[in-house]
C-alpha cells in the first residue's frame, strides 16, 4: 500500500480527498541497487509541520510533496534486505524520508540505525527519544535559558512537544501553566506535573485564563499553537519574558482572510521581549542533541519520563490521522501503526 498526495493545497484545510490510498508492488530483494535497503515500516510519524508541505510552495523549510508521488516523513522500521555494508537483514532503523508505504528502498545514508530489544516500543524512536521531544528541548532549554522559579506557559501542552516541554520544565524548577483542548488533556498535563493546567475551549475568556494561571506574569512562553494564544502570551509577558516560537498551528490552514492578526506584538519593545524561531534540524550536529539524549534516555530508564504515544492501526488510516493532528483529535503524539514487528 501507498500514500500519494493528489493536488497541492497551497491555503484552507486537506481533506481526505486530497490523498490516495493505492496498491502498488511491493519491492523485492533482487530491485536492489548497491548501498541500499529494502526497509519494512514499522510506525509513521504525523506532524504538524507536513503542513507546509502539502503546499506546493517552495517557501516551507523542507521541499513540498509532489502531486502523485509518495508523502515521506519520520518512520521507523527493520531492514529486509540489504547491499550496504553499514545495515543488516533484522536492523531497526529510522530516518525522515520513509515513504509512506508498507515496504520501501532507500539509500542506506537515509536511515540511522537504533538499538532494538530494548523493551520499549520503536515508536519511541518517533516520540520520547525523537524529533518532537528534541523540539521541546531545543526549544526551552537551548533557546530560552530557563531559571528556577520562574513561571513557564504551554499551548498544546499535551501533545508530542508540549508534554515533553512541561516535563522539562518541571524537572528545572519551574512554575508550569499547561493549556490544552479537552479535560482529559488537562488531566494529563497535570499527571506530569503541570502546576496549573486549564481547558482553552471552556475557559472563557482566554486572557482572564491566562491572567489566572499567572497573576505574576509569564517569563517564557513556550508557542506551539500562535494566533490568539500568542497574543493573550504577548500581552502577560514579565520583563525580559522570551518565547520559544517552535509552531502556529492554529494558522497553519488560515487563509490570507482568516489569518489572526496579532493586537499585543507592541508589549515586545517596553517588556523587552526575545522571540526565537527555530527549526529543529538545525541542532542535530550541535551539542544540544547529546546533552538532550542523556537527559531523556536516563530519565526513561529510571521510570522518570512519562511520553503518551497516540497510535493509529494500518497505512490506509494515515491520511485521517494527519488531518487530525489540525482539529486537535489526536491525545499525545500521533503515530500509524504498519506492523508490530
Ligand atoms: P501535537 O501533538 O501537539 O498536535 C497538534 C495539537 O495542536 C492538537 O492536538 C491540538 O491540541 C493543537 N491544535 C490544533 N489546532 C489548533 C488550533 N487551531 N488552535 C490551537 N491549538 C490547536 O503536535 P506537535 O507537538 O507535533 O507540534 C506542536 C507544534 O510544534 C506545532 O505547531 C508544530 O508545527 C511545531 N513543531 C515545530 C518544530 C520546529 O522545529 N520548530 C518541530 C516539531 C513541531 P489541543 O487539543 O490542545 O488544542
Amino acid at each position: 500500500t501507498s500514500i500519494k498526495l493528489v493536488r497541492n493545497i497551497p491555503s484552507g484545510s486537506p481533506t481526505l480527498k486530497d490523498f490516495k490510498v493505492e496498491s502498488v508492488d511491493a519491492p523485492t530483494k533482487s530491485s536492489l541497487q548497491p548501498n541500499q535497503v529494502l526497509i519494512r515500516t514499522l510506525y509513521l510519524s504525523c506532524d504538524p509541520y507536513f503542513r507546509g508541505r502539502l503546499s506546493g510552495t517552495r517557501d516551507s523549510y523542507v521541499a513540498s510533496f509532489e502531486p502523485g508521488k509518495p508523502i515521506e516523513g519520520l518512520g521507523v522500521g527493520v531492514v529486509e534486505a540489504s547491499t550496504s555494508s553499514k545495515l543488516s537483514e533484522g536492523d531497526l532503523v529510522t530516518g525522515g524520508a520513509f515513504l509512506w508505504e508498507t515496504r520501501f528502498v532507500c539509500a542506506d545514508s537515509a536511515v540511522t540505525k537504533v538499538p532494538s530489544n530494548t523493551g520499549i516500543s520503536p515508536a519511541n524512536y518517533l516520540g520520547v527519544l525523537g524529533m518532537p521531544s528534541f523540539t521541546a528541548y531545543v526549544g526551552l532549554v537551548s533557546l530560552c535559558n530557563p531559571k528556577a522559579g520562574e513561571t513557564v506557559l504551554v499551548s498544546a501542552a499535551s501533545g508530542a512537544v508540549g508534554q515533553m516541554v512541561v516535563q522539562l520544565a518541571k524537572a528545572r524548577g519551574l512554575r508550569v501553566v499547561g493549556a490544552a483542548g479537552s479535560d482529559d488533556k488537562v488531566d494529563f498535563i497535570k499527571s506530569l506535573g503541570a502546576d496549573v493546567a486549564f481547558n482553552y475551549k471552556t475557559c472563557g475568556d482566554l486572557q482572564d485564563a491566562v491572567k489566572k494561571a499567572a497573576p505574576e506574569g509569564i517569563d517564557i512562553y513556550f508557542d506551539n499553537v500562535g494566533g490568539e494564544f500568542l497574543d493573550v502570551a504577548l500581552k502577560n509577558m514579565r520583563p525580559f519574558g522570551r518565547i520559544a516560537a517552535c509552531g502556529m498551528i492554529s494558522q497553519y490552514n488560515a487563509t490570507p482572510e482568516t489569518a489572526y492578526q496579532l493586537k499585543n506584538i507592541v508589549n515586545i519593545v517596553p517588556k523587552k521581549v526575545s522571540i526565537f524561531g527555530y527549526i529543529v534540524t538545525d541542532y542535530y550536529s550541535k551539542p544540544d542533541y547529546k546533552k538532550f539524549i542523556d537527559e531523556v534516555s536516563t530519565k526513561l530508564k529510571e521510570g522518570k519520563v512519562n511520553y503518551k504515544l497516540d497510535e493509529v492501526v494500518g497505512l490506509e488510516n494515515a491520511p485521517q490521522a494527519l488531518l487530525d493532528l489540525f482539529e486537535g483529535k489526536n491525545f499525545g503524539k500521533r503515530v500509524v501503526k504498519i506492523t508490530d514487528s
